[in-house]
């Protein structure tokens, strides 16, 4: 880390540079950063897939909740997982910085720390951005390009009736650890707060699992958990024409979840159906696909849970484990 500059002395161009000497960059006949535009190929068959994804200052974040590496991480993170969610694979990703003035370099050095991090985790070249002084507070914006076959991309609007609804990993962790957070509950010495916490702070998209449903042609439509499970379900049923109906008993929940909710008057099915940036993956397959995407999960290393299925009723309906329907205080979260 180098504490050696401020920002104001490096200036914006300096921090371009400095930007640019971290990050391996595409090479000829392509080009990244320091032209007008990026030159990228893709493949040769692919479908280019782009999506963009911003992060802002006292909406999305608060800088006093974690480390600005993690936030580097989960700028990318976001971004890396609406890309699993049309099973396509990262390639290319540019980020735009609005940085309030004043703001300490070595708080910079950690995002970049954090997103230098990720990138390479999941072999992704940045290719270029934008950067700017923010009057109010830091805004990180990520655009990511991947790639794909056209015909295994995995859109919201392939989900048929009597398919089954299936969710990756666990649901509600991160709901759970951006309570606590916003309570100012403490999060270090206890286990099970600290791994609720982590999960908000620095989300796991699942690229693997995305791409490997992708590439079998298990699934028939799939998106990303980011505003809640029955919110983004709600996505699939309205762009395929179907409703869909959950039973609540059968969310994936972990065990630090399950340990942290039973000893708190928490509501556990709002946060688990209804909590937001899970950043899982839900997704929808015919019935006889079972056997074969628990197999593809186990081999991706990701739990992969059956929660409902596919309805002709137009409409997401969750069941309570009485039998009775639940209805979520809010279905997930919107910003207007
Ligand atoms: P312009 O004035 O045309 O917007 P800039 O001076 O902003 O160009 O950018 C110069 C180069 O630096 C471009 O290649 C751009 O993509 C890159 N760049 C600017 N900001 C960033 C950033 N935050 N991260 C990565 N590349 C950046
Ligand atoms: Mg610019």
């Amino acid at each position: 880390m180098n504490t050696e500059f401020s920002l104001s002395s490096l200036g914006e161009f300096g921090l371009i540079d400095r930007i640019q000497s971290r990050f391996p960059q595409p090479v000829a006949p392509e080009l990244g950063i320091g032209d007008d535009a990026a030159l990228l190929t893709p493949s040769p068959g692919m479908q280019l897939v782009v999506s963009t994804d911003l992060l802002a200052e006292g909406v999305h974040f608060e800088r006093s909740f974690g480390p600005l590496r993690l936030l580097g991480r989960k700028a990318l993170a976001v971004n890396l997982s609406d890309l699993a969610a049309m099973g396509a694979r990262p390639r290319w990703f540019f980020l735009s910085l609005a940085i309030p003035v004043g703001f300490p370099l070595d708080e910079i050095e950690a995002l970049l720390d954090g997103v230098a991090e990720q990138a390479t985790a999941h072999g992704v070249l940045l290719a270029g951005g934008d950067t700017c002084g923010s009057r109010s507070g830091l805004v990180i914006s990520v655009t990511i390009m991947g790639e794909q076959r056209p015909e295994l991309l995995l859109r919201r609007s392939g989900a048929r009736t009597g398919d089954e609804v299936w969710v990756s990993g666990t649901l509600g962790d991160s709901a759970l650890g951006l309570q606590l957070l916003l309570k100012n509950r403490p999060v270090s010495g206890c286990n099970e707060t600290e791994y609720v916490v982590n999960r908000h702070l620095d989300p796991t998209p699942r690229c693997g699992l995305g791409q490997a449903l992708a590439k079998a042609g298990l699934a028939s439509a799939m998106i990303d958990i980011s505003d809640g499970l029955l919110a983004d379900l709600g996505h699939i049923c309205e762009q395929s024409g179907c409703g869909a109906e959950i039973r609540l008993a059968q969310l994936p929940r972990s065990p630090q979840f399950q340990r942290l909710v039973a000893s708190a008057p928490l509501s556990l099915w709002q946060l688990a159906a209804a909590g937001g940036e899970d950043y899982e993956l839900c997704f929808t397959a015919s019935a006889d696909r079972r056997a074969a995407i628990q197999e593809l999960a186990k081999t991706a290393g990701i739990p992969a849970t059956v929660v409902g299925k596919v309805t002709d009723s137009g409409r997401v309906v969750a069941y309570l484990p009485d039998g009775s329907i639940f209805q979520p205080s809010s279905a997930g979260y919107t910003h207007f």
